[in-house]
């Protein structure tokens, strides 16, 4: 089940490039929908999610353009050279344009058009679907960041980066980090930090999404506990997670790290849906139950509880009630010693930092 492997890694990483978007755009809808976050993932890991090899992207399409891209295989084929599906979505295009002007200039005729607008419209969009350009830079949800100045540190040091400008005005620096092979992908993390350049002081985040079916997840696969250990003991464990006496006003306990478990997607064209919860993590073991032969499960209905939505989740981090205390950049650089590396080797890593 080859296909089922890659779908089911477009899958878990296209949520966790969609946690993403809603931290940095602070819960707005639209930029966080399915489509713009399947775009911005194919932007920054084109392996996984881009245009040509994402399952998930092919689904997505209209059925205008897959039409001509079946059309485009077959004909270059048929006559022995490359027949480019946009040249033949153009020559449709400019025959149905022509006909419609004959329309426009004989307009007094009640004869109707309305089947002829309407494929051509169909075209429109699949030639905005189809043509490179349709898919340019600009239309990803945050734009580039150019010339950025400012320093911060990185434990990803030697990974290439990419900077986007956010709407609150400040910058999101954006990598990601993954296993060379598509079939080795197990999840995805989240890691975002919240920088104070001024006073060196940063907050993180970390969310940890994983596949499970009929809301109800195995605790017992040794991989998925170790990574699961991997980032208790990353976030919560050393104190970590303790309420912070100085801390100013009402505040969660200080949990950095949540499970995010994500409904598995049957088929690559079955509506985009999951249950959002994120369980902080240090809490799984209060949450667990017996499953089948006596196995530890994690169930929907005793979590929900105590797991935040993710709306409540994109909330309450943007307003500093969760999340890790704010910690100096020497502590930062102690917390992730080899934490990114290790990971990566297993799980895609999206890792932003906002300054
Ligand atoms: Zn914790």
């Amino acid at each position: 089940m080859e296909n089922m492997d890659r779908l089911n890694a477009e899958w878990v990483s296209l949520n966790a490039f969609r946690g993403l978007s809603k931290i940095a755009s602070q819960g707005d809808m639209v930029k966080s929908n399915y489509d713009n976050a399947l775009q911005l993932g194919g932007a920054v890991y084109p392996e996984l999610l881009g245009d040509d090899v994402s399952i998930l992207k092919r689904e997505r399409e209209s059925d205008t353009a897959k039409e001509y891209k079946q059309k485009a295989r077959l004909s270059s084929i048929r006559d022995s050279k490359v027949v480019e599906a946009i040249e033949l979505l153009k020559k449709d295009i400019s025959e149905y344009e022509g006909l419609l002007s004959i329309a426009e200039a004989e307009r007094d005729s009640k004869q109707r058009v309305d089947q002829l607008k309407k494929k051509l419209g169909q075209l429109y969009k699949a030639k905005e679907e189809i043509e490179p350009e349709g898919h340019s830079e600009n239309q990803l949800i945050f734009r580039d960041a150019y010339n950025v100045e400012r320093v911060i540190p990185t434990l990803a040091e030697g990974k290439g980066y990419r900077d986007f400008e956010l709407p609150n005005d400040k910058v999101m620096r954006l990598r990601v980090l993954h296993p060379d092979r598509i079939e080795h992908i197990t999840g995805a993390d989240l890691i975002y930090e919240r920088h104070s350049p001024a006073d060196e002081k940063v907050s993180i985040v970390a969310v940890q999404y994983k596949i499970w079916e009929k809301r109800l997840m195995y605790l017992s696969d040794e991989r998925m506990l170790g990574q699961i250990e991997k980032m208790e003991k990353f976030l919560c464990s050393e104190g970590k997670c303790d309420s912070d006496a100085e801390d100013h006003g009402y505040r969660f306990p200080c949990c950095a790290a949540f499970l995010r478990p994500t409904d598995k997607l049957q088929k690559p064209d079955q509506a985009f849906m999951s249950t959002g919860e994120h369980l902080p993590i240090c809490k799984i073991d209060g949450c667990k139950s017996r499953g089948q032969r006596g196995a530890d499960v994690l169930e929907y209905k005793n979590m929900k509880n105590i797991s935040l939505s993710s709306e409540m989740f994109e909330y309450l981090f943007n307003k500093g009630k969760i999340g890790s205390k704010e910690m100096s950049y020497s502590e930062l650089s102690e917390l992730y010693r080899d934490f990114l590396v290790e990971t990566s080797s297993e799980r895609v890593v999206i890792y932003a930092q906002e300054f």
